[in-house]
C-alpha cells in the first residue's frame, strides 16, 4: 500500500535491525486518515470470504482493526493481555511471548464474545515471529472458531512469522513488507 509505505519511509525509524517505531501514525499518535484507508484496504482484499467477525489484540491493532470492521460492517473483538490467569470458566487463556518487551503475557479472550463456527479475521499492527497470531489461533481453535485470515499493517518479512502463519492454511494479507532496515534505512519487498 504506497500511502503506508511512504509514511513508514517519512516518519518510520529503524531502532535497530529488528525493532522499528511507528509511534508519530500508530503506536502512539494515530493518523485517522492513514487508519481509514487501512480499515478500507483490508476490506477491500477480505470482502466475499465469508468472514463473520475480526478479532484484534490490545492496544496499537485497535484502530485499524476499529477501521476494518466499520469499512466490512463487522463486529470487532478486542483481546486482552492479562498479566495472570484468571480461574474461571468465562475465558480462554493462552500464553505468549511479547515480541518488544520480552515479556511473557496471558492472551484473553471471554467465551461469550467469539462463536463456535465464526469465521475470523484478525488485524494487527505488526508481524514479527507470529507469536501473538498463533495464540489468537490457538484460542479460536479451543471456541471451535476458524481463523480464516489475518491482515497485517505492517510485515517484517525477515523474521520468522509469516512462514509461520502459512502453516495454518489461512491467508496472511500484509500491507507493508520490509525486506530489510536498519538506522536510516527501511527497503520493502514489494508494494502490496
Ligand atoms: P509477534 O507476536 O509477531 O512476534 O509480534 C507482534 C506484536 O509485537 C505486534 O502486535 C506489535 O505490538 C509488536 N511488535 C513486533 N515487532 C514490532 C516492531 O518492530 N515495532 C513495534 N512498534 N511493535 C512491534
Amino acid at each position: 500500500m504506497r500511502m503506508l509505505e511512504d509514511k513508514i519511509r517519512a516518519e518510520g525509524r529503524a531502532l535497530n535491525a529488528d525493532v522499528l517505531l511507528v509511534d508519530s501514525f500508530l503506536n502512539h499518535q494515530i493518523d485517522v486518515q492513514l487508519m481509514k484507508a487501512i480499515g478500507e484496504a483490508f476490506a477491500s482484499h477480505f470482502m466475499g470470504k465469508g468472514i463473520t467477525r475480526i478479532v484484534t489484540v490490545e492496544s496499537s491493532g485497535i484502530a485499524p482493526a476499529a477501521m476494518t470492521a466499520l469499512a466490512m460492517g463487522l463486529p470487532l473483538v478486542v483481546l486482552k493481555k492479562q498479566t495472570s490467569r484468571i480461574m474461571n470458566g468465562d475465558v480462554v487463556q493462552t500464553t505468549v511471548q511479547s515480541f518488544t518487551k520480552g515479556t511473557r503475557y496471558e492472551l484473553t479472550l471471554k467465551r461469550q464474545f467469539v462463536c463456535p463456527d465464526d469465521r475470523i479475521l484478525l488485524i494487527d499492527d505488526f508481524l514479527a515471529s507470529g507469536e501473538a497470531a498463533m495464540g489468537v489461533h490457538a484460542l479460536l481453535t479451543s471456541l471451535n472458531a476458524q481463523l480464516a485470515g489475518i491482515g497485517i499493517v505492517i510485515e517484517k518479512s525477515f523474521q520468522p512469522g509469516r512462514q509461520r502463519l502459512e502453516t495454518l492454511g489461512c491467508d496472511v494479507y500484509s500491507l507493508a513488507r520490509v525486506k530489510r532496515m536498519d538506522a536510516g534505512t527501511i527497503e520493502f519487498l514489494d508494494e502490496a
